[in-house]
């Protein structure tokens, strides 16, 4: 029976490891794809303290990762399939096996909330791709289109302008909901086209993308437009499917904590942006995950 078990290893699951292992618990963190999380796609980081003048996401998790192995983090790279409830402790279902634990810490992040247009889950990795860090460089001196109208739609056009021939900035309203800085580097970057007051209802191609079908608001009118790839930026949603039933989610499907980072179920902790909270960033995160450790650990003295 482990004293605690970590579900993700971003910098909140990271964070919650270091702690409870240097606070004596026995404990796992599991790992599905790549320790990191959201960070490994973030380009350069500047606004995490100690690293005057930023540093790489890939660098960052490197050293989250070289600490958390130093203290004697016990990192498995296996995905949870399942939380079970059973007397008192908590069972839980992965790709690889089983195992019981007193107390669960949700780490688990959150994932690109996609369009749900035709087209677009059969042609995801062949053109339409949610990471411009991870799938920009394939589109040297092609065309592209990114999709939303938010911050993050707005700054991957930009980044993507480095290798595309032409970025095409489509999003719902009128102008983009960006600073007015922001907005200039848009206006200002003759790479980029804004395509405003349009949706996309359908991405055509047989084995790769080849255009997208466009609506406008105002008027309904449909067109085609070519491009070789589509990003889209519509926004996140939580990887709480875990723990769906067994704990309150707010109306987003965002895990409820107190601010000790207790879930509504004794013993299931959650931390970073999985939960529902106002700011989603890796020093928010990390914060939670070292509350969480510390509070499973009074939580497990009180049972004892
Ligand atoms: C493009 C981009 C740029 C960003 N830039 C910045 C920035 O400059 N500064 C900043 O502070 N923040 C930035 N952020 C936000 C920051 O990355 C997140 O707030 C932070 O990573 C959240 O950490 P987390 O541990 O909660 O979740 P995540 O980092 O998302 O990690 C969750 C982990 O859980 C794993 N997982 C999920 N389900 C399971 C399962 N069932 N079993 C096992 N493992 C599972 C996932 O594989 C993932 O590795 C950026 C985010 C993005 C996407």
């Amino acid at each position: 029976m482990k004293d605690m078990v970590i579900i993700g290893g971003g910098p909140g699951g990271l964070a919650a490891g270091i702690y409870a292992v240097r606070s004596g618990l026995d404990t796992v963190l599991y790992e599905r794809n790549a320790l990191g999380g959201s960070v490994l796609t973030a380009g350069k980081i500047e606004n995490y303290p100690g690293f005057p003048g930023g540093i790489s996401g890939p660098e960052l998790v490197a050293r989250m990762e070289e600490h958390a192995r130093q203290v004697g983090l016990n990192i498995e790279f296996n995905e949870v399939h399942e939380i079970t409830p059973d007397n008192g402790s908590l069972h839980l279902r992965t790709r690889e096996g089983e195992v019981s634990t007193r107390t669960v810490v949700i780490a688990t992040g959150t994932g690109p909330r996609p369009l749900g247009v035709e087209g677009e889950e059969r042609l995801r990795g062949r053109g339409v791709s949610y990471c411009a860090v991870c799938d920009g460089a394939f589109f040297r001196n092609q065309s592209v289109a990114v999709v939303g109208g938010g911050d993050a739609a707005a700054e991957e056009a930009n980044y993507l302008s480095r290798f595309a021939s032409q970025v095409y900035l489509i999003h719902p309203r009128e102008s983009i909901r960006r600073s007015r800085v922001g907005r200039r580097r848009i206006d200002e970057n003759p790479k980029i086209k804004t395509i405003p007051k349009t949706e996309v209802i359908g991405i055509k191609g047989d084995k790769a993308v080849e255009a997208l079908i466009l609506k406008n608001r105002e008027t309904g009118e449909t067109s085609d437009l070519q491009v070789d790839g589509v990003f889209v930026y519509v926004g996140i949603r939580p990887n709480s499917y875990l723990v769906q039933k067994l704990v309150d989610l707010d109306d987003r499907g965002f895990i409820i904590t107190d601010w000790r980072m207790r879930t509504s179920r004794a013993g299931i902790f959650a931390v970073g942006d999985v939960r529902r909270t106002p700011l989603r960033q890796i020093a928010t995160a990390v914060g939670d995950g070292a509350t969480a450790a510390i509070w499973a650990e009074k939580y497990l003295t009180s049972l004892s």
